[in-house]
């Protein structure tokens, strides 16, 4: 979706704003390389929201996995670790909670060889998801962010990067992936219909492409 540049220029300073003040530079920067796709909690936190090169490599992880173990459940699990994230812990727990109650064709369990993972530290850019550009993602949580708006927000914001969704800033409070657009006091966490249903769509699609593969590969 491409966002009017108008709201986009308009939102573009309340996040710059927030994401530039005097942030210090900090060993816990994270090792994320430039030229990795990310998506940010606020409009500037991303060179190219391309939500869909994150999605892509964690779906294939997750569905790699599963065409290995055939499980007879409908939705697809998806593994993350959060062990990198460690201040968030409740957090990222209440934000798993959020989407496993809210989608049914994906569910989110903490666990080992992970399709992604939570990071933690201080980024002029706040938080944002990424991929690694080697197939693997990570969504990064950002101190001071985490501060100034509703963390549970920001981290189910995050969260639903990885379940497929891009950003759209210029949406209301009671959107989830408007973000940091409505603000510092939206504290919405809950992704709206539309959100859970396009995340529901992605997944079933995904888990009927591979198992068009699976049935090609039978004959
Ligand atoms: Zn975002």
């Amino acid at each position: 979706m491409t966002l009017p540049k108008l709201a986009l220029s308009a939102t573009l300073g309340l996040g710059l704003a927030a994401s530039l003040a005097a942030v210090p530079a900090s060993a816990a920067t994270p090792d994320h390389t430039r030229s990795a796709a990310s998506a940010g909690y606020v409009p500037g936190a991303e060179e190219k929201a391309d939500t869909d090169a994150f999605i892509k490599a964690v779906m294939k992880s997750a569905l790699a996995k599963r065409a290995k173990a055939p499980s007879l459940a409908a939705a697809v699990t998806v593994t993350y670790s959060a062990s990198s994230a460690p201040t968030f812990k409740s957090v990222i727990a209440r934000s798993t909670q959020i989407w496993n109650a809210s989608v049914s064709n994906v569910k989110l369990k903490e666990g080992s060889n992970p399709d992604f993972t939570y990071r933690e530290g201080n980024d002029s850019r706040g938080s944002y998801a990424s991929t690694d550009g080697h197939g693997g993602g990570y969504i990064f949580l950002d101190y001071k962010q985490n501060q100034q708006y509703d963390s549970t927000r920001v981290t189910a914001h995050e969260t639903g990067h990885v379940l497929g969704l891009p950003d759209h800033y210029s949406g209301p409070c009671s959107e989830l992936m408007s973000g940091g657009g409505p603000g510092t006091s939206c504290k919405n966490s809950q992704p709206n219909a539309a959100e859970i249903s396009r995340v529901n769509q992605l997944w079933a699609n995904g888990l009927a492409a591979l198992q068009k593969k699976d049935l090609a590969k039978a004959h």
